[in-house]
């Protein structure tokens, strides 16, 4: 059984105008300084792409993969895949997450990330669901905040699938579901 798209929530020419506000203030925050960009997988792949080359100041880049949902429910555990490479002690870093909603993830890396002595840590986020917040966690750049629904589409999927469509969905409901 496959889901299908319901409607579309946010076009890509949004998606474009707030990667580029983002990249801007950016720009200006860190201007003369060198940031190192934690790209939070595998849903921030596209935002952070798209992010970097719309970058004027020194950045690094680097990866790490946590898992706290399994279709779309968050199991509540959120387990480190992959660690970063790289040593951020003494650096400003950038987490780049695709979406914060419950906001458990992004206090977990935090803390997690905290431990490792860097210089600075914010957080830059494509998407927030700030109604389904559990824990109070700073944001500090959003590229655009949603309704409670569950979107797919600009690097997020759904079971893996539908993370290459470059704008925002929402799918439809279960029983609506078709083989097709
Ligand atoms: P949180 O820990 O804030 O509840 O969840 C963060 C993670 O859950 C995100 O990084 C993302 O992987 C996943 N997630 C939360 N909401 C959505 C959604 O609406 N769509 C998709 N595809 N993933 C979501």
């Amino acid at each position: 059984m496959s889901k299908r798209i319901d409607k579309v929530l946010i076009e890509q020419p949004e998606v474009e105008a707030f990667v580029k506000r983002i990249a801007a203030d950016i720009n200006r925050d860190y201007a003369g300084k060198k940031v190192m960009l934690i790209c939070v997988l595998k849903g921030a792949f596209i935002f952070l792409a798209d992010l970097v080359r719309e970058l004027e100041i020194e950045c690094e880049v680097d990866f790490m993969a946590v898992s706290s949902y399994e279709g779309e429910h968050s199991t509540g555990v959120v387990r480190i895949l992959k660690d970063l490479d790289s040593d951020i002690s003494g650096k400003h870093v950038i987490i780049v997450e695709d979406i914060v909603d419950t906001g458990l993830t992004l206090d977990h890396l935090t803390s997690l990330l905290w431990t490792r002595n860097p210089a600075s840590i914010k957080v830059c986020t494509a998407f927030d669901k700030p109604s389904r917040r559990k824990i109070d966690c700073t944001v500090d750049y959003i590229g655009r905040s949603i309704p409670d629904e569950f979107i797919v589409g600009y690097g997020l999927d759904y079971n893996q699938y539908f993370r290459n469509i470059p704008f925002v969905a929402v799918l439809a409901d279960d029983a609506e579901e078709t083989d097709e």
